[in-house]
């Protein structure tokens, strides 16, 4: 039975960052009311101003993409920010919409909830069955927190709270500041400089070997009110492209979309996390959803937009 969110008071959390604006404009399609509240007003790592947000303004349904998020070098740099804060973020919000009785709750996970070494594509079955990828547990341990709140609440409470588990996700809105970004954010800027200065060589961290899924933004966000409308269990689900691409070969992408035709250069000094990282993508796939955005058109819309959004390139979700 699809869930209705016409009508519905729908709370996303992280409105600002690159998920959450793209919920904000896929959700001008639905007849609900969106509800969001800046850093500044509400303070999600702290539970008393959650809970009082949550009794003044009554949401139906809760979508928790606020998150402190970064590429392999945040992650590696910043261990405490990325453990403590998304689990701050995840505890406060699941339990205030337990508490405030709301309808349905989806929480995002990330890819890297997976083990490191298990098999590939991940299939939703492998979450907990062997060890995580150092450079990001911290952030991961935090994420599958969350899933198993979701899970908790769900089994004690009967809420209707469920979690999908997103490959890597670009696209407008992206952070590209160096030290926080992304592959696809760090490279596109990098090549569109190495392209303005005539540079002989772009330099790609690690060994260009590893293989990523990436998932188009606004296909993400599409995929979200999907699984809102059309899902309802405790198991996550994996909302990906359903292939991989190794990071050489995409940053052999992203120098024909920006123009850039100077040689790769390996960096091996930089580390290449995760050897693969492909999501299943059977359960969306049987469940009706697929992402309409192929990676070179999504490359093609993220250099669009990084360069008309020269300012707003630098935001921190
Ligand atoms: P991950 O999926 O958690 O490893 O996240 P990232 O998007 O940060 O990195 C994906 C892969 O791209 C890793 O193997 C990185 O070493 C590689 N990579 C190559 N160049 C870059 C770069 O400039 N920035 C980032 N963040 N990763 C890069």
């Amino acid at each position: 039975m699809k869930f209705d969110l016409r009508h519905k008071r729908v709370f996303v959390t992280g409105h600002r960052g690159m998920i959450g604006s793209a919920l904000l404009r896929r959700l001008q399609n639905e007849e609900c009311e969106v509800l969001s509240a800046p850093r500044q007003v509400l303070d999600l790592a702290r539970q008393e101003p959650v809970e009082a947000w949550f009794a003044e303004h009554r949401p139906d349904v809760v979508i928790h993409a606020a998150a402190r998020v970064g590429g392999i070098h945040a992650n590696n740099q910043y261990p405490a920010e990325f453990i403590y804060e998304n689990l701050a973020t995840a505890t406060h919000v699941i339990h205030a919409a337990w508490k405030w009785r709301v309808q349905k709750l989806l929480f995002l996970g990330a890819a890297c909830v997976y083990p490191r070494d298990a098999p590939q594509p991940l299939s939703e079955e492998s979450l907990l069955t062997a060890p995580l990828e150092p450079t990001n547990e911290w952030f991961a341990v935090a994420k599958i927190a969350g899933i198993k709140l979701c899970q908790a609440y769900r089994r004690q409470h009967g809420c209707d709270f469920i979690s999908v588990i997103p490959a890597n996700a670009y696209g407008p809105g992206d952070n590209f500041r160096p030290e926080y970004a992304h592959v696809i954010a760090s490279l596109l800027q990098r090549a569109q400089q190495a392209h303005v200065a005539s540079t002989p060589a772009l330099s790609v961290w690690g060994t260009g070997k590893p293989r990523r899924d990436f998932i188009y933004v606004d296909d993400l966000a599409d995929a979200i009110v999907f699984m809102l409308q059309h899902y309802s269990a405790a198991a996550p689900i994996n909302i990906g492209s359903g292939t991989g691409i190794s990071i050489a070969e995409l940053a052999r992408l992203i120098c024909n979309v920006v123009g850039y035709r100077g040689r790769l250069d390996f960096d091996t000094s930089r580390p290449d996390g995760m050897p693969l990282k492909i999501l299943d993508a059977t359960r969306m796939r049987d469940l009706g959803w697929v992402p309409g955005t192929t990676l070179d058109e999504g490359l093609q819309q993220t250099y669009r937009w990084y360069l008309d959004n020269p300012g707003r390139a630098g935001i921190c979700h």
